[in-house]
């Protein structure tokens, strides 16, 4: 690590992170530094001593990717900062002066809307099923986000659900639901945010202590906020002005859920005294990567070009394959390749359009022995295993140590079932053990001299801050979760018409918003790209996806499907 925090920055990004008071936004493409920005920012105005760490918001949007933040910021020696997710931050606030508010404790949150849903339907006695409750619950989550009320939501759409369910009967339906989770002292997702706006709104107490602890706020992936996000952003605010936004409009992928990159791009109009720092040279990617990335967006409106000074790279690959089973095979059978050819795992990810794509992906990699996780799935710190090894851990730092720190870690472990080899991949006894063997690295980079008790420290420490050890795994994730992140190499399957843009994105701006989804997924490779697609799902025929023909054949080289046992070259 270097001396200064600004010390490895270009100039334009040192121009952002060394403006330490106002109003900034940056605006720039995939890859360019913009995360590497605001953590460099931060780390800038605690060394200068402009900042105190405690009074740092950092918000973004992915639990991974806060932790990914606090992890940076560790790097830089920073600690302390709140850097969470909206969610994260406007619950702990709800958690915090609720019951100095109410003299009660704040109320719990549900986990399943539709259940609830289904209950409200029962006492109306409407009979509705899941497909129908779910578009209800989505209908609720996206007027929350847009902070309307039941009634503006039903004059905005006086069809309601069309035939399924009547405006009336939609906002009857929605307004037993929000009496049966008051009566139960209960808060949806959305709730959450509202009620934290409503708090600050209300309590001017409140908002005085958010202000007096949070004086530099500072926001990540801010083209996909949404209306209730911003406004919360603006109470945490307040009559203040420090407040540094980074976000690319290109890459806006929630507008399904209410994100609007307006916000985004009229940053400097609503704040006349804004700095704005364009960031010009992607870091991330190999030219040849970036140019299939180009390739997409060419002739998009705002669509900024990304330029590497680097040298070209590997070409990207696009291999066909004729269904789904031997898509997921042929993947499988490449990153066996470059694993064998010494790739770590944890340097590859497979990233897809939608959750179910997982299994077949999954049971492929495990076929060949190959581990692999779900981002988004259990947290790391919340696995059966990893609480179990802690506890034991803690357990074992009460007696004397008879033996070296290390030592003591790998008997507790082994006691536990960390065996010397692991089991095969792709059943849950892999996982305990591949958890387990994340807990012993953990023990081995720690400080020399360190005890069982402070390790254990650090492990709940870093539980409670989601601050998760890379798994030795190969990463599967959906596009939406891989937003922000980066890897070697990377595989982006499935795409065919109606998986990628899947099928219920018809109008214009679904599929503008898919095309950013398939920019996400392909500026997340640093140094290898593969595309693929399949012509059978299932039992549907497929067609090639409108993106391949649009990102066109020159940037592109065939892929190699018979390299794989049920795979036959298409292209
Ligand atoms: P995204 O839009 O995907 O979120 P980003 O703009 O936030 O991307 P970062 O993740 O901050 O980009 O940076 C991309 C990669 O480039 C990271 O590995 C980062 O460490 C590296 N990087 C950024 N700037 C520099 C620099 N000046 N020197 C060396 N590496 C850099
Ligand atoms: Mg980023």
């Amino acid at each position: 690590m270097s001396s200064s925090p600004l010390a490895d920055l270009d100039e334009q990004q040192r121009e952002a992170a060394s403006s330490l008071r106002g109003p900034l936004c940056v605006l720039a493409g995939a890859g360019t530094g913009k995360t590497r920005v605001i953590t460099h920012r931060i780390a800038h105005g605690v060394d200068t001593g402009a900042y105190s760490p405690s009074r740092v918001m950092a918000v973004t949007f992915t639990a991974k990717a806060a932790g990914e933040m606090r992890g940076r910021l560790r790097a830089l020696g920073v600690q302390g900062v709140a850097a969470r997710t909206f969610h994260a931050t406007a619950l702990a606030q709800l958690n915090f002066f609720w019951p100095q508010l109410a003299r009660d404790t704040a109320p719990s949150i549900i986990d399943n809307k539709v259940r609830v849903l289904g209950q409200a339907a029962d006492s109306l006695s409407l009979r509705l099923d899941g497909t129908t409750l779910r578009d209800v619950a989505s209908r609720i989550e996206w007027r929350k986000v847009a902070m309307r009320t039941i009634d503006q939501d039903a004059a905005a759409h006086p069809d309601g659900l069309g035939p399924k369910l009547s405006a009336d009967r939609l906002a009857e339906l929605q307004r037993r639901y929000e009496k049966l989770k008051d009566e139960r002292r209960q808060l949806d997702f959305e709730d959450v945010l509202l009620a934290c706006a409503g708090m600050l709104e209300s309590e001017p107490r409140v908002a005085a202590a958010v202000h007096e602890q949070y004086r530099h706020l500072t926001v990540d992936e801010f083209q996909d906020v949404s209306p209730v996000q911003y406004r919360l952003l603006e109470l945490w605010l307040g009559d203040r002005r420090d407040v540094c936004v980074v976000g690319d409009a290109s890459q806006t992928i929630y507008s399904f859920a209410g994100a609007d990159p307006r916000y985004l791009l009229e940053f400097v109009d609503r704040y006349e005294d804004a700095r704005l720092v364009r960031l010009e040279r992607n870091y991330r990617s190999d030219p040849s990567v970036l140019a299939v990335a180009n390739a997409l967006m060419r002739g998009r409106p705002g669509a900024l070009a990304l330029r590497s000074d680097r040298t070209a790279g590997p070409t990207p690959t696009l291999t066909g394959y004729p269904d789904d089973a031997a898509e997921a095979d042929g993947v499988a059978s490449a990153i066996a390749g470059q694993i064998a050819a010494g790739v770590e795992p944890h340097d590859i990810a497979v990233l897809y359009r939608a959750n179910a794509q997982s299994a077949s992906l999954l049971a492929a990699l495990a076929s060949r022995g190959i581990p692999a996780t779900v981002l988004g799935g259990k947290r790391f710190f919340d696995l059966p295993e990893v609480r179990q090894a802690v506890l034991a851990l803690r357990g074992a730092s009460v007696a004397p140590l008879e033996t070296t720190f290390l030592a003591a870690v790998r008997d507790v472990l082994r006691s536990l079932g960390l065996t010397e080899d692991p089991p095969p991949a792709g059943g849950a006894l892999r996982d305990a053990w591949e958890a387990r063997a994340a807990v012993l690295r953990l023990a081995e980079q720690a400080e020399e001299g360190t005890t069982l008790r402070a390790f254990t420290d650090e492990l709940m420490a870093r539980g409670r801050d989601q601050h998760e050890p890379t798994m030795r795994t190969v990463t599967l994730a959906t596009l939406h979760a891989a937003k922000g992140l980066e890897w070697n190499h990377v595989h982006l399957v499935g795409l065919s018409e109606g998986l990628l843009p899947i099928s219920y994105a018809t109008g214009f701006e679904e599929i503008d918003e898919e095309r950013r989804l398939a920019y996400v997924g392909i500026t997340r490779a640093a140094h290898s790209l593969s595309l693929s697609w399949s012509e059978r799902s299932g039992t549907r025929q497929r067609q090639p996806s409108r993106f391949l023909q649009e990102i066109g054949t020159g940037t592109l080289r065939a892929g190699d499907a018979r390299a794989t046992s049920a795979g036959r070259a298409r292209r």
